[in-house]
C-alpha cells in the first residue's frame, strides 16, 4: 500500500509544456523557431547564434534540453490538449475531489489561448464545461447536484470579483472548517457550459490589462475561475469537488521589461506569487516526506492551499514561444516548468 500511495502522490501534479506556433510579427523579424519538441517528453532549446538549419548538431552544441510529463507542440489541437492534460479530472471533480489547471508563461505565448481559446478553437475551459455538464447528466440518480461558479482576478495581490468588480477588493478568509474563502465573492449557479463560457467572456473583458514597454497587451493579473460542483445524496449527504482554472499573469521578468514605478512593483508581486506557486507545486510532485509548504507567501497559493493539498489534482501548463528573438524568456520558462516537476 505504501508504494501505491507513492505513485498517486507523483500523480498528484503533472506539468506539461505547449510551444505556440511563429507568429506573423516574429516571422516579419526574421526570427527562427528554436524551440522543439524532441518527442512526447522532451523539449530542446536551441542556441539562437547556431545555424537553425544544421540538423546534426555537433557536440558543442549549446541546446538545452528539459523534460515535461507531456509536451505539445505548434501542430498541437485544442482537443489534444484538454485531452491530454484536463479530461480526466472532470470526473473526479463530479465525484467530489478537488483538481487546479494553471497556464502559465511569458505574455503573448498562449495561455489565454489554451484556456478560453476562440469561438472556433474553444480552449480548455469550454470543454471541461462541456464534458463536466454532460458527467452530471449521465450521472445516476441519487444524488442532486448543483454547479456555480465565481470568478476572480489577482492583481498587486488583490483580489477583485471579475462578475462584480464594483465590490472593490476582497479578503480572504479561513472558514468553521479550515478552507480558506473569498469573503462576499459572487458565486452564481450555472446551469450549462455556454452560460458559464459567456460569464467569464464579460468577466474576461474586466480584468487588468495594460500595454507595456513589450508593446504587448499583457495581463498582469491572475485570473481564476472556481466551478464548484455541490452533490446532495438522497441520505441527506454533502459533498462538493472544485475545479479552478487559472490564467495566470505574464511570467517575463519585471527586469526584463523597461518598466518603472508602478509596474516594477507589479512584476515583484507577479514574481512572488509565481515563485510561491512553484514552491507549491514542486512539493506537490514530491515523496511525502517533505511536506512543509509555505503556502502564506502570497494571495494567490493561500487561496489555493486546500485545492493543492490533499486528494487534489494539479496540471500546470506552460507557455513557450518557438522563436528565436524570445530565447530568455524561453529559457526562464523551460527552467521554472522543469524545476517545478
Ligand atoms: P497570453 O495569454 O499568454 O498572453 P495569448 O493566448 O493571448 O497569449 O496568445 C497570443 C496570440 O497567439 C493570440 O493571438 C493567440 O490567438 C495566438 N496563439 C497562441 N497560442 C496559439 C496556438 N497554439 N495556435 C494558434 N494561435 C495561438
Ligand atoms: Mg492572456
Amino acid at each position: 500500500p505504501k508504494e501505491e500511495e507513492e505513485e498517486e502522490e507523483k500523480d498528484a501534479a503533472k506539468v506539461a509544456l505547449r510551444i505556440r506556433p511563429m507568429s506573423a510579427a516574429e516571422l516579419a523579424e526574421g526570427a527562427k523557431p528554436i524551440a522543439h519538441c524532441v518527442d512526447q517528453q522532451v523539449v530542446v532549446l536551441q542556441d539562437p547564434m547556431e545555424d537553425p538549419d544544421d540538423i546534426l548538431r555537433t557536440s558543442h552544441s549549446r541546446e538545452k534540453s528539459y523534460v515535461f510529463d507531456m509536451t505539445f507542440d505548434s501542430t498541437a489541437t485544442q482537443e489534444t490538449v484538454y485531452r491530454a492534460t484536463t479530461r480526466d479530472l472532470v470526473t473526479g471533480v463530479v465525484s467530489g475531489y478537488n483538481a487546479t489547471v494553471f497556464a502559465y508563461g511569458p505574455t503573448g505565448c498562449g495561455k489565454t489561448y489554451t484556456m478560453l481559446g476562440t469561438d472556433s478553437e474553444p480552449g480548455i475551459c469550454a470543454r471541461t464545461l462541456a464534458d463536466l455538464f454532460q458527467a452530471i447528466e449521465d450521472a445516476s440518480g441519487d444524488t442532486e447536484y448543483e454547479v456555480t461558479m465565481s470568478y476572480l482576478e489577482i492583481y498587486n495581490e488583490r483580489i477583485r470579483d471579475l462578475l462584480n468588480p464594483s465590490l472593490g477588493c476582497l479578503q480572504l478568509r479561513e472558514d468553521a472548517s479550515g478552507v480558506i474563502q473569498v469573503a462576499s465573492i459572487t458565486e452564481v449557479s450555472a446551469i450549462d457550459a455556454d452560460e458559464v463560457m459567456q460569464l467569464l467572456a464579460r468577466g474576461n473583458r474586466r480584468r487588468t490589462q495594460e500595454p507595456t514597454a513589450a508593446n504587448r497587451t499583457s495581463s498582469r493579473s491572475h485570473a481564476v475561475l472556481q466551478v464548484t460542483v455541490h452533490q446532495r445524496h438522497r441520505g441527506g449527504g454533502l459533498r462538493h469537488g472544485r475545479l479552478l482554472m487559472i490564467d495566470l499573469a505574464g511570467s517575463e521578468r519585471a527586469a526584463q521589461m523597461q518598466n518603472r514605478g508602478r509596474r516594477m512593483k507589479e512584476g515583484a508581486h507577479i514574481n512572488r506569487s509565481l515563485l510561491a506557486l512553484g514552491n507549491c507545486i514542486k512539493a506537490l510532485s514530491r515523496q511525502a516526506s517533505t511536506k512543509y509548504i509555505n503556502y502564506r507567501d502570497s494571495k494567490l497559493t493561500r487561496l489555493l492551499k486546500h485545492s493543492l493539498e490533499g486528494n487534489s489534482r494539479v496540471v500546470m501548463i506552460a507557455h513557450i514561444s518557438p522563436a528565436s528573438t524570445a530565447v530568455e524568456e524561453s529559457r526562464s520558462t523551460l527552467a521554472y516548468a522543469h524545476r517545478t516537476k
